[in-house]
This record gives C-alpha cells, structure tokens and sequence, in this order.
C-alpha cells in the first residue's frame, strides 16, 4: 500500500468512527472530481472494527440456535438534510440501511410505577422524520463505508500518540507532520492530519502542541451513557407489559429516572428470528455521575430501575444480563457552531460529532464541512 509517488497528497484520519469513515468517503470523491494528483488516505482506529454502531449477540447456553441482539449504541438515526439523505440513498437501495417506522411511548413516573400500572397514560407517536437502522447489524453500514473506499487504507489496533510541534516537517513548500503510534513508532509522513476523536481524547492528543484552536476543543462537554443489555428465552416468559399483545410501543421513552429509554430489538425490521431482546439506555446525566463508580453497583442500581419499569418477577426475570459503559455518548453544553477547529498553518483539522449536535447526521455534516475546509486550503 506505500505510495511512492512525490506528488501524492497523503492524509492521516484519526479515528475509524462514521465521522472518519464518511470523511475519507467524501474526501476521495470531491478529491477526484477537484484535483488531478494522486491521493492516500490512511484512516488509523486504536480498536478492531470500525464505527461505533456496535452491536453485540449471545447465544442462550440451551442449544437453540436463535440468539439474542443488541444495538448497544446508536440504535436509529435520522437523516434531515437533503445531502445526508442523498449520501445514505445508496445504502438503502443495497438493503444496508432500513427505515424504523417505531411507535414511541413517552411515561412519566417510571421511577415509581410500573409500565403496566400507567398504560392508559402512555403517550405514543409516530416520529416525523424516519428513523434508520442498519441490517443486518448495526456494524453493517460502517463495513460497508469502509469497503467502498478506494485510496483508503486502515489500519486497526493503531493508537496515534499525542502530537507535538516538533513532528512538523516544515523544510518543503508545505508543512508534514510525521506520526508515530503508542509504541512511538513513526506510521508514516502526511500532508494533512485530520481527528475525528471524542473532545477528551483530542484534547489529549493536542496539549502539548501550539494548535490555533486548541482552547476550543474541550468548549462542548461529552457526558456518558450506561447501556443495559437484557434477554429472555423466549416471547412467553416475557413480563406482561413486554408481550406483543399488552404493548403499543416498540420504543418507551421514560421521564424522571435514571433510566432513558426502552429499545424492543426483536421488533425491528429483519430482527423478528431474534430471541427476545431488550435494550436500555440509562440516563445520560446519571451515567455522567456515576461513570468511575463500582460497576457492580452502578448494574445494581440499573436493573433494580428496569425490574420497576417493566415489572418482572420471578418467573418473568430476563435469562441473560450485560452491561457496558459510553465513556463519551452525548454531546451536551455550549455548541461549536457545527464547524470543525483547523489550523491551516499546520494543515491540521479537529472534527467529529461533538462539533455539531453529536448524532450521525453531524458526523456527516462534520465531515462534509472538514473536507471542504481540507480542499479549500489544499
Ligand atoms: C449509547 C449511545 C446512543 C446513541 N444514540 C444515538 C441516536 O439515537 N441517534 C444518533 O444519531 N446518534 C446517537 N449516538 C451518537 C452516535 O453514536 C455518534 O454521533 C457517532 O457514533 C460518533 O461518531 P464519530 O466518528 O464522530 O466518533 P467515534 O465513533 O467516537 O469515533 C472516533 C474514533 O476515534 C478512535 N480514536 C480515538 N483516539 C484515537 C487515537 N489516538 N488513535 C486512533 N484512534 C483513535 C476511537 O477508537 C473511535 O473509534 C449515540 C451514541 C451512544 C454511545
């Protein structure tokens, strides 16, 4: 994959997520159509896989052969924009991505009542934009980002160390910035630098440098999120306000908890061979709180909620339970303004969903605004 041709323009992509994924896709169309000089793209991701729609799958001990599965991060998005819908019109026509038509129910008093105690005071709407989901897992739609890319490499299990300013080889018409990876050592010399990662970890990747917009970075906060992982052998020994027949909602939105929302997993579109399979997110303010905690205790204190909300009993109790921490989920705080932070002279760019309103759509939009600013100032 070494290219070793002068003229071509190399760019390092911090971060595998969809942000770095849909930069890199967008960066070699709009690069091909605007310049007629070679480019490489090397998109590092410290973990295995790329984009953070992750999903995650166990098999009863029993030997059925269904299994149960959960979207435990983003579980639908919407597309607002006519750019973003024209972006995700081919994955849907290749069956990747599929619209949700969910019913979403919206209850107060979860604290204290059961779903089954205020059911005729549930509240159920139909959103006005679809939802998404991808099919077959929510990773789906990432790998197939990925294996579009044609002047792209990645390379996993790579974590870029901090940077400093005395990577910057500024000897030629333009500055490179030579990078090296945790072990310290170098991945390669690149035109442009570009991070896609969580605020946190960007700013720790730019403390010791003299970047322009480093103040900036830490301006929106990042709070995180507990996800809560339940599944039930099969659709009878479900708790009643879970049976098909008792529920109007596929989506229960809970108010005044520590828990945010109930997500039916085996209702979705091409998930009904699923073993039952619930997931929810907790919170976002309390997961914040309580993100260094015992996570024995923070589980204790989620179930104890869920069994509240949903009412199961001994003979209604889930068969498997799991639990995983976002350390970085929502963006919350004072906004950036849905522009990425760049330093021209130093040819380096911080973007990602926390520079807009922290959902998918920002990440295409942050990509789109990053390399327009990458191609403008090339
Ligand atoms: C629980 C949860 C629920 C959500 N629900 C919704 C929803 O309903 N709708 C919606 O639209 N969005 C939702 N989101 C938000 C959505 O998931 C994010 O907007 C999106 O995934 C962010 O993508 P990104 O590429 O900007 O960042 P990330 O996915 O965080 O990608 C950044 C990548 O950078 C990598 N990285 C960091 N530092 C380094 C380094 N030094 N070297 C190499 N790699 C590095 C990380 O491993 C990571 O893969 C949810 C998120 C969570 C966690």
């Amino acid at each position: 994959m070494t290219d070793t041709s002068a003229q071509t323009t190399r760019i390092a992509i911090i971060g595998g997520g969809l942000t770095g994924l849909i930069s890199a896709a967008l960066l070699q169309r709009e690069w091909t159509t605007q310049r007629n000089h070679p480019l490489r793209i090397t998109v590092f991701e410290k973990s295995r896989g790329v984009g953070r729609m992750a999903t995650r799958y166990r098999k009863p001990q029993t030997s059925s052969k269904q299994e149960w599965q959960w979207a435990m991060g983003v579980q639908s998005f919407s597309a607002k924009s006519d750019a973003f819908k024209a972006f995700i019109a081919p994955f849907i026509d290749a069956n990747i991505l599929a619209p949700w038509q969910s019913r979403i129910a919206h209850i107060k008093e979860a604290q204290t009542k059961t779903v089954d105690s205020i059911s005729a005071n549930i509240r159920t709407e139909t959103p006005e934009h679809p939802r998404y989901i991808s099919s077959p897992k929510m990773t789906s739609w990432g790998r197939a980002i990925a294996d579009s890319l044609t002047h792209t490499e990645i390379q996993f299990k790579t974590r870029i160390a901090p940077l400093t300013d005395s990577i910057l080889d500024n000897q030629g018409a333009t500055p490179r910035t030579k990078l090296y990876d945790e072990e310290g050592s170098s991945v390669g010399v690149f035109d442009w630098f570009i991070c896609t990662a969580p605020n946190v970890q960007a700013a720790e990747l730019f403390a010791d440098t003299s970047f322009t917009a480093k103040d900036k970075i830490l301006i929106p906060s990042m709070q995180a999120c507990y996800t809560l992982m339940l599944g039930w052998q099969d659709k009878a020994h479900l708790p009643s306000c879970l049976q098909e027949n008792m529920r109007q909602w596929s989506v229960l939105s809970l108010a005044d908890g520590i828990l945010d929302k109930v997500f039916i997993e085996h209702d979705k579109p091409e998930h009904g061979h699923l073993l039952p399979s619930v997931t929810i997110h907790a919170d976002n303010a309390w997961s914040e709180v309580h993100v260094d905690d015992d996570q024995e205790s923070v589980h204790t204190h989620l179930l104890k909620a869920a069994q509240q909300v949903l009412g199961w009993t001994s003979n209604t109790a889930p068969n498997h339970i799991d639990l995983h921490r976002w350390r970085y989920a929502a963006t919350t705080g004072e906004r950036l303004n849905d522009v990425p932070l760049i330093d021209k002279n130093k040819r380096w760019l911080v973007t990602g969903d926390w520079c807009g309103a922290g959902s998918i759509e920002a990440c295409y939009q942050m990509a789109a605004a990053s390399i327009t600013a990458v191609i403008s100032a090339s």
